[in-house]
């Protein structure tokens, strides 16, 4: 188990703005700028997507917007870490934190998303919005917070929906079954419009906060403070109710009509297949404001920055959904390979045989997206696949270690389930409490860990064995 008090102390100041992650990404030689002009069909999506994982990508003046474009502002694990200012091993500590923590926010009076307004909406003149994958309908707003009011209690809700860009002012958007849509169908039910604001261009941690698994009426604006330490500043919309960050960059107010819907997709999503057409909601756009040099987020869909983003809180969410009753289960992963979404590793300190089995239907009760779940002892590094498949392949037998349910809830967006209903597949991976001691033994180098390669490998030779064999290397003594 790691250390609290280590994880609880931050090793730097967790980033609050887009413009200082930018500063951070480019510190760590994680931004790539691009060169300007470059085309916003498939052009931009396709530079960001081969720099996935090791660079953030910056382009000015893309299809010639006078707004720049940035995007795979999550590459790895390892920045949302620097994000939050702590180490890579304490990203989960400090997201649960946060949740059992918010900070509600502080209203203030103006705000820099509101420098510049445009009451004539026509959002492709106006924003640089790309089109990412090969069969996407058309150019998509995908990184935009989704912030909209309880109409019953007013209580704000922060989600990402994709939005296709319909007419001039108005997007078609996807709305799963969640808090979004339990307020729309209660605006709907008394023939009202829903309030909406689009928020795009935020920090990091408000992103991330986004994605939270939290209860209705629970603000994620008050985990991104908690996940800042300090409130996030807020303004209210100059066309409606809704309270948006201050320091975002880019705001789309409007409305969600009632009984309107319209063809909608497709469009790339994480499981790395297209979300399928269908007729969908229809938001209508009365107002952009955005701050005076303004910044536009773009996530191209299934890159690393989507699946990380549902991964991480979704991590978070069932490590203790599964430590309440499993309180010896040290760590879980979803691995990138399941999308974010559908194979969760989970590391566990076993004390009593047939336990790993247990945890397997627990995971699969903690999230209908769970679909594969594997379980591996304490000394298996589970965000490493490699570490994982050297359990499975040694550690268990499929005739006794296999858990199989046919015909549960799964994933819609998982094309073998059959319309999100899937069978589920557990594999304990652990080593019998009864195996004979030294058995299962790893090999180990004694010194390995510790090895200075800087002080023991020659770089003045470089690759001259030849020299070497005849004492010609260096000596230092
Ligand atoms: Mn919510």
């Amino acid at each position: 188990m790691p250390d609290q008090s280590r994880l609880n102390a931050p090793v730097a100041a967790p980033v609050t703005t887009l413009r200082g992650w930018l500063d951070n990404l480019a510190e760590h030689g994680r931004l790539a700028v691009i060169r300007p002009d470059v085309g916003l069909r498939f052009e931009l999506a396709a530079i960001s997507k081969r720099l996935d994982g090791s660079k953030a990508t910056f382009f000015p003046h893309p299809g010639g917007h006078a707004i720049p474009v940035v995007s795979g502002l999550f590459g790895d694990r390892a920045w949302v870490a620097d994000a939050m200012g702590v180490t890579a091993d304490a990203v989960l500590a400090r997201f649960s934190a946060a949740v059992a923590n918010p900070l509600p926010w502080r209203e203030v009076k103006s705000a820099p998303v509101q420098e510049i307004v445009h009451d004539q909406v026509d959002l492709l003149r106006l924003l640089p919005i790309p089109t990412h994958n090969e069969l996407d309908s058309g150019p998509y707003i995908s990184a935009g917070l989704l912030i909209s009011r309880n109409p019953r209690t007013g209580v704000q809700n922060v989600a990402i929906h994709r939005c296709q860009v319909n007419a001039p002012d108005e997007l078609g958007i996807l709305l799963l079954p969640r808090h979004t849509l339990a307020f729309y169908e209660a605006a709907e039910r008394d023939a009202e419009a829903l309030e909406i604001a689009i928020v795009i261009g935020v920090d990091p941690l408000t992103s991330l906060a986004s994605q939270s698994i939290a209860p209705l009426d629970f603000d994620e604006l008050t985990i991104a403070g908690a996940l800042h330490g300090e409130p996030i500043e807020v303004v209210k919309c100059q066309t409606n109710a809704v309270r948006v960050p201050a320091s975002a960059e880019i705001v789309l107010e409007g409305r969600i009509l009632p009984h309107r819907r319209e063809p909608e997709g497709p469009f790339g999503e994480f499981p790395q297949y297209y979300g399928e057409r269908a007729k969908r909601h229809v938001a209508k756009i009365d107002r952009i404001t955005h701050r005076r040099d303004a910044i536009f987020h773009t996530i191209v869909g299934g890159a690393n920055e989507h699946l990380l983003l549902g991964a991480i809180p979704r991590e978070a969410t069932l490590l203790g959904h599964l430590r309440r009753n499993f309180p010896n289960v040290l760590d879980v992963h979803l691995s990138m390979g399941g999308v974010g979404r559908y194979v969760l590793y989970v590391k566990l300190h076993k004390r009593q045989e047939g336990e790993a089995k247990n945890v397997i239907m627990g995971a699969f009760a903690g999230h209908y997206d769970i679909k594969h779940v594997i379980v591996v002892d304490q000394d298996v590094d589970i965000h490493n696949w490699r570490e994982v498949e050297w359990a499975v392949a040694t550690r268990a037998q499929a005739d006794q270690d296999l858990v199989i349910v046919a015909n549960a809830q799964g994933s819609k967006l998982d094309p073998s389930s059959h319309d999100g209903v899937s069978a589920k597949m557990g594999i304990d991976a652990t080593v019998s409490l009864s195996a004979p001691a030294g058995k299962f033994k790893r090999i180990y180098v004694p010194g390995e860990e510790s090895v200075d390669l800087a002080a023991v490998v020659d770089t003045k030779m470089g690759g001259d064995w030849r020299h070497a064999r005849d004492g010609q290397g260096q000596r230092t003594k």
